[in-house]
């Protein structure tokens, strides 16, 4: 049974950098594996949610074939499923961030910590946060952490808005929710409030949750550390993208015909390629490029041999360029093609059918620093296909397959070049 390996490269695109001789960091980067595997490649060059810059969870909702606007409930969803806090409809899931502020104003929504120090201040919300409903609180990645309220006497609503400035968060009349990123001046932090009547309710138990978090988290002993070492400091919680129901995802092992394994790390990742009902590979980031590379190709490799389909998701192109480094991000791009295509070219067999398409959630751009609209570049490699030159936006763009106008388009093309 010829296999799949579909990696998508979170925010891989870009805008064209003068210092890189006006090239993209993906048309920069030398690739040589990539190269070899372009003399028989297609490319695509689909939008992704149109004039809409999208957030991740949209973005690898549409490379998956699900329809953002048609499924999505609130991205919370998903990153607490990742985390394995099992919400269920009625249940409050909520995206969180650790960050700094002084005076009401905002210092930084991303206070990155170590695993023990995140652990720790997870334990200390959980044990000395009081609050009229259950909740679980779980700490992710670096600054990340998911909560999730359990439903009670009381019903909780998506209609509440994030704290976090420059999230704002769009409901569409199908009652579908997902959240944007825009620019924002005014670095006030205001309190969540309620987007309808029904989440007034929810609104007032969030705003106490943040107080009261944000009081047992500079009690703690990791606080008192950080302040000793002078390094930067958590003292409240941005909460965004609440959702109250499963989206109910159809099965992609059903609509696809081919039986899905995800290699994934990040939370949200982990979250919607369990809830398409993938079989995961649970593989936290690493610090260390070479080596979360290195245990992502390994791990597709070993999963390949029971399953049709591997999903791999990388995640440090994309934050490179919210720190603007484009050099960094090309060199993560070289390291992409010389540690997993290298790998995975060696596995996958073009001649007897295997397929490898390589894609991104969304551009982000690194002059900007920010998540950009731009359609998305994307590498079809099938025996079908003749020769493509230079992988990149600009040739994506110039010459791509006229079946896939958006990223939902992708799969259902490829159901299509399966059965052939
Ligand atoms: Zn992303």
């Amino acid at each position: 049974m010829a296999k799949t390996v579909f990696i998508i490269v979170d925010g891989m695109a870009d805008l064209p950098i003068k210092m890189l001789n006006n090239k993209t960091p993906l048309e920069y980067a030398y690739k040589p594996n990539i190269t070899l595997l372009l003399k028989n490649a297609a490319y695509a060059y689909p939008s992704v949610l149109g004039k809409l810059a999208p957030q991740s969870d949209a973005g690898v909702m549409a490379d998956l074939g699900y329809d953002p606007i048609k499924y999505s409930t609130g991205r919370g969803w998903f990153e607490c499923v990742g985390l394995g806090m099992k919400p269920t409809d009625g249940d409050l899931s909520i995206r969180v961030n650790f960050g700094e502020v002084n005076n009401g104003k905002l210092s930084s929504v991303r206070v990155y910590m170590s695993k023990e120090e995140l652990k720790d201040l997870e334990d200390e919300i959980n044990s000395k946060v009081r609050i009229p409903a259950e909740f679980d609180f779980k700490s992710g990645e670096g600054y990340r952490a998911g909560l999730v309220i359990r439903k009670g006497k009381v019903p909780l609503s998506a209609y509440v808005s994030n704290n976090e400035p420059g999230y704002t968060a769009k409901f569409y009349p199908n009652g579908k929710k997902l959240s944007f990123a825009s620019g924002f001046k005014d670095t006030t932090i205001k309190p969540v409030k309620a987007m309808r009547r029904e989440g007034a309710a929810t609104a007032r138990l969030l705003n106490t949750f943040i107080k009261e978090a944000s009081r047992v988290i500079k009690e703690s002993k990791v606080y008192r550390n950080r302040v000793k070492n002078k390094q930067q400091l958590p003292n409240f919680l941005f909460i965004r993208d609440a959702a109250v129901r499963d989206p109910r995802l159809p099965d992609i092992n059903e609509t696809s015909g081919k039986k899905w394994c995800a290699v994934a790390g990040m939370p949200l990742e982990k979250g919607i390629a369990e809830s398409v009902g993938m079989e995961l590979v649970d593989l936290s980031e690493y610090p260390s490029l070479n080596e979360d590379l290195t245990r992502k190709a390994d791990a597709a490799v070993s999963v390949l041999k029971s399953f049709d389909c591997v999903y791999i998701h990388i995640k440090q192109t994309d934050s490179a360029s919210h720190l603007g480094k484009y050099t960094d991000k090309y060199a993560i791009i070289e390291v992409i093609d010389r540690i997993l295509i290298s790998r995975l070219s060696k596995v996958i067999s073009v001649d007897k059918g295997d397929t490898l398409v390589m894609t991104c959630d969304h551009a982000t751009s690194s002059e900007l620093k920010r998540h950009i609209d731009s359609n998305i570049p994307v590498l079809i490699v099938n025996k079908r296909f003749g020769r493509s030159n230079d992988f990149g936006e600009t040739a994506c763009r110039k010459n791509h397959l006229k079946q896939i106008r958006k990223a939902t388009d992708i799969i259902p093309f490829m159901t299509k070049l399966w059965r052939y």
